[in-house]
């Protein structure tokens, strides 16, 4: 590529604003995916625009969904309850709709933490939690969590007990998991909204504990 091509061509580049080009098409699948789009485009199918807008509209989706829907787990026994019983359902209380995916709800508790992965590739709640973080999609993080997930949660900073077994679950095009994460002690007089801003992104992954309650962290 060179210096003028790309989406930054054109503008000034005296001062030094270095930023790596967009990657060059290599692999098969993104071949197939330009040759597909283009053909979408040309037939008359969907417009450029409308394809930008769908994926601006992914990229705006944020785990606060998720947060929202564990506070209320948290706090309203019922609802988590149906929530385990029928994901699905109950998520569209939300405005969330899943469609033909199956969403799943997983409990961690004192005894038993749950942690997503997808061995195969990278599938993921995004209605719920927005598009994946990198490492989610690594090699390194997929192979290595079935195997040793104790150590992988420990690169997370995440340390259990000795007695809290570890459930790997893995993802597949057609079923997806939230991980409910345990609860933190001294919450007990938390509103919703405050709760929900201690339900980080990786504890509804199952890689990290939801946070402690300010004053109580260490
Ligand atoms: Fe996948």
């Amino acid at each position: 590529m060179t210096e003028n091509s790309g989406p930054h061509g054109g503008h000034d580049h005296s001062h030094n604003d270095f930023q790596p080009d967009i990657k060059e098409p290599t692999e098969n699948w993104e071949f197939l995916e330009i040759a597909l789009r283009e053909l979408l485009v040309d037939k008359g199918v969907l417009s450029a625009r409308e394809i930008q807008d769908e994926i601006e509209a992914w990229e705006k989706k944020s785990p606060e969904k998720g947060a929202e829907i564990v506070a209320k787990a948290w706090v309203d026994e019922e609802f988590k309850v149906r929530l385990l019983e029928d994901a699905n359902q109950t998520i569209r209380e939300f405005g969330i709709e899943v469609e033909v995916l199956k969403m799943v709800a997983l409990e961690n508790t004192p005894e038993l933490h749950h942690v997503v992965v997808c061995t195969l590739c990278s599938c993921y709640p995004r209605p719920i939690l927005g598009v994946p973080p990198l490492w989610y999609k690594s090699k390194q993080y997929r192979s290595r969590v079935i195997r040793e997930p104790r150590a992988v949660l420990q690169e997370f900073g995440t340390k259990l007990s000795d007695d809290t077994e570890i459930r790997v679950v893995d993802s597949t095009a057609d079923c997806r998991y939230l991980v409910i994460p345990t609860r933190p002690v001294g919450t007990e007089k938390m509103t919703e909204t405050e709760l929900a801003k201690l339900i980080t992104r990786d504890s509804m992954i199952g890689t990290a504990q939801a946070r402690d309650p300010i004053g109580k962290r260490s």
